[in-house]
């Protein structure tokens, strides 16, 4: 059974042949950093690295979490690196980023999830960069305290995170989670500090129906969120939850059709669309408009 072989024509992935795929590769390793592009395996990698559009992975390589449809290794982590935030700076300045966007594991071992050295990285980023925007997707920070308000302070210009899925599907596919939980922590920050910009995305082919996501989309707008980014799900290995359908290209243009009339600033919606998928580009768009 090999997954793989059952893609529709629409999930194509180009190899990576450009030369500065390759200094992006070896940027990462020089700063023994982690990313979720290779971590998730993800098939926009070959495109993002030839533009020097890496995400970042902080707090290591292994997740407290393990959600039914992610390729990062379940268990217990490592101790938090305080080198960590100077070597996120220094790759930033060396990839001369426009936008970056930060995302870690799930740190339920830590007292405060980890949201202390989120904002570390945030100050030492724009220390070094100042020009650069920052987008930072940050796990729920389930059953933590003040952990919101430490990320607020530190002013990212991007507060994403994913609820994923529709309700519906959250014991199968992120057990470990609360949707609720997910929406308030957007809501949240929101309140907090309204000049930071909200994101969330989907997974969709996961079994969801039409009226569920409509549903979602509106929960999001209540919560103020402002950006909203829509993908289809790919199983990594065949120990992952199994694809239920692949969604068309014509419908993900529906659904981004229907989120825009919902009135989110931005919308990305279509087959290889993942979280941190042209952030970038989408984001100095916006900011120029
Ligand atoms: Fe990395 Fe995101 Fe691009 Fe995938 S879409 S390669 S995770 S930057
Ligand atoms: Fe993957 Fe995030 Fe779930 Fe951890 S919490 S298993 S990194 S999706």
């Amino acid at each position: 059974d090999n997954p793989v072989a059952r893609k529709p024509s629409w999930i194509r992935v180009k190899a990576p042949v450009d030369p500065v795929y390759h200094e992006t590769r070896n940027l990462m390793r020089e700063n023994k950093l982690v990313t979720v592009c290779e971590e998730a395996a993800c098939p926009n990698i070959g495109e993002c690295w030839s533009q020097r559009h890496a995400t970042m992975m902080i707090m290591g390589e292994i997740c407290t979490r393990a959600c039914a449809f992610c390729n990062i290794t379940t268990g217990m982590p490592n101790a938090l690196d305080d080198d960590e935030p100077a070597r996120v700076a220094d790759a930033v300045a060396k990839l001369g980023l426009r936008h970056v966007v930060i995302t870690s594991v799930d740190r339920d071992d830590l007292a405060d999830g980890g949201a202390k050295h989120f904002a570390r990285v945030i100050t030492a980023v724009r220390a070094a960069s100042p020009e650069t925007t920052i987008e930072i997707l940050t796990p729920d920070f389930l059953r933590k305290q003040n952990t919101l308000e430490v990320i607020a302070e530190a002013k990212p210009d991007v507060f994403n995170h994913n609820l994923e899925t529709v309700p519906r599907l959250y014991p199968t596919i992120r057990p470990g989670a609360r949707y609720y939980q997910s929406l308030r922590l957007l809501d949240r920050i929101k309140q907090l500090d309204p000049s930071i910009f909200t994101k969330s995305g989907l997974m969709l082919g996961l079994g969801e129906e039409k009226m569920e996501l409509a549903q979602v989309m509106d929960d999001l707008r209540i919560a103020d969120v402002d950006f909203i980014t829509m993908g289809q799900y790919l199983q990594p290995t065949v120990k992952h939850a199994a694809v239920d359908r692949f969604v068309t290209p014509q419908e993900f243009e529906e659904y981004g059709a229907m989120a825009r009339a919902k009135g989110f600033l931005q919308v990305s919606s279509s087959p290889l669309t993942r979280s941190s998928y042209h952030a970038d580009a989408d984001f100095a768009a916006l900011r120029q408009a």
